[in-house]
């Protein structure tokens, strides 16, 4: 099938998050099963140009206030898998940041992205590729659902049926009302039954939501649970109106930046064939640390230093865990907050904890590789990836109950992780405590780890339950 695929960051081109990366593999994993697929996203100012060409097409968008255009450039990426650029110096060439920069959310992100919705369905348009599926992703691209509906009725581009994919439903895309006449948007979709209201402002996501044949989210844990008052951030009851058409699919890893047996950065490398070597990666990680050599077990921690993540819990209750023999390594970036409280830590207990701040891509896999435990306290985790990777790198995960993290990591006795319900400093030091009597335990904790590597979270397995999707939709 041919498939429009539209994505706000594209992955190694642009990427601030998870979607990035989706956009880079789950196209990839789509073609390599036969599929011709297109991805438009925006050309921003640093993306490299030697990699694109010229389509020899361009567009024009017009809005109340003026036209916006600019050339469509592509990068081919395999035989079946391109990727198209929309380049427009005012929104995208010009910007340092995607969505922002340091005073905080450009100010006219719902035209920028509202180019990006209309100008992809264009690009397919001037192109000649008609989808038989257009998949969107989160709020940038809601409008795209909406346009097809209302903007393509006359196109062959009608008929193709959209998708509509949130990876984290706490962004939403929403604006003062205003925005209708600025963006040129008919009165009659401001409505909040079937349009474009939200208590009245006008919100991306559920214009997405709203217009779209189907829904997906990244795992299935969370598809349940956006459909909850608890995380359904206020579009709980469109969703629950809507949960025939919504399902959770998990998202994959890249298997070949994350493997233990072929990973560059590690001074060792090892398979569930051969666990030595990562004992080598464990005395690399904490000579690299500053941190006393021994047997004493390592909890890591790679994050953002987001609210999301629980790094407050962590913090919360890492002064009583300290008490323990253990060592503690994070890398994190985000938060002023979390990165003091990091810093404080690491200043109390010097012998036991490092702390690394900042993105630091070798340290992540370091860690990964050489902790024995990965901790995720997260509030919420709409897929996570980084419990998958420790999964992979024989990392026994501990992680809080909740979205992702529930469908990708099995507790119990002969499970492959620990996992904890409540969001509260004594069920993570119940978990730790747990982590500790397993460490103790050699023969059952490599059971943990062989069990953990085994499991296949290849893109490959994802892509077939798009694919499954697809097909439904256009059997319908
Ligand atoms: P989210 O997308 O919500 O941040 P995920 O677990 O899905 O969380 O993915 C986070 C990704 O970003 C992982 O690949 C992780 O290794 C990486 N990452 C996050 N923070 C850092 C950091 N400070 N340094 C290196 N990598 C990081």
């Amino acid at each position: 099938m041919k498939i429009l695929f539209i994505a706000s960051e594209v992955a190694p081109f642009s990427k601030t998050g998870g979607l990035g990366d989706v956009a880079g593999a789950l196209p990839a994993a789509l073609a390599a099963l036969g599929h011709e697929i297109k991805v438009v996203t925006p050309r921003y100012g640093d993306v490299k140009t030697g990699e694109l060409v010229s389509t020899g097409h361009s567009l024009h968008v017009r809005f109340p206030f003026g036209e916006e255009g600019g050339p469509i450039l592509a990068a081919r990426i395999s035989e079946r898998h391109e990727v198209l650029f929309l380049e427009n110096e005012h929104f995208f060439g010009s910007r340092r940041g995607l969505y922002g920069d340091t005073f905080g959310e450009f100010g006219d992100n719902h035209r920028r992205f509202a180019y990006l919705s209309v100008g992809a369905l264009q690009a397919a348009q001037r192109l000649q590729f008609i989808p038989d599926i257009v998949h969107l992703n989160d709020w940038q691209t809601g409008l795209a659902a909406v346009a097809l509906r209302r903007g393509f009725q006359a196109s062959p581009l009608s008929r193709a049926r959209s998708v509509m994919t949130i990876h984290n439903l706490a962004y939403q895309g929403q604006f003062g009302k205003d925005i209708m006449g600025d963006l040129g948007l008919p009165w009659d979709l401001f409505t909040s039954h079937d349009g474009v209201e939200f208590y009245d402002t006008v919100n991306f996501l559920k214009s997405g939501i709203t217009f779209v044949d189907a829904i997906t989210t990244v795992s299935p844990t969370y598809a349940r649970e956006i459909q909850t008052p608890e995380l359904g951030n206020n579009l709980d009851g469109l969703l629950r109106a809507r949960h025939g058409r919504l399902t959770g699919i998990l998202n994959g890893i890249d298997a070949q930046e994350w493997n233990p047996a072929g990973d560059p950065i590690l001074p060792a490398r090892y398979s569930a064939e051969d666990l030595s070597g990562k004992a080598v990666c464990k005395r690399e990680l904490l000579k690299r640390a500053g941190l006393p050599e021994g047997d004493a077990p390592v909890f890591g921690v790679v994050t953002r230093l987001a609210y999301q993540k629980g790094v407050d819990l962590l913090l919360e209750v890492m002064p009583t865990a300290l008490q323990a023999d253990v060592r503690f390594v994070a890398v994190g970036s985000g938060e002023g907050r979390y990165e003091d409280g990091l810093r404080a830590l690491q200043a109390r207990f010097p012998k036991q904890v490092a702390v690394y701040l900042g993105f630091d891509r070798e340290m992540s896999h370091l860690v990964e590789a050489g902790a024995d435990f990965f901790l995720m306290p997260s509030r919420y985790e709409p897929c996570g990836l980084n419990q998958m990777y420790s999964l992979r790198y024989g990392t026994v995960p501990i992680v809080r109950a909740t979205g992702g993290l529930v469908d990708t990591v099995t507790g119990g006795m002969d499970g492959t992780g620990i996992l904890f319900e409540a969001f509260h400093p004594a069920a993570l030091l119940a978990a730790m405590r747990r982590a500790l009597a397993l460490y103790a335990d050699p023969g059952r904790l490599e059971g943990f780890r062989l069990r953990g590597m085994q499991r296949d979270f290849s893109w490959t397995v994802s892509a077939r339950r798009y694919e499954s999707l697809f097909t439904s939709l256009l059997k319908e």
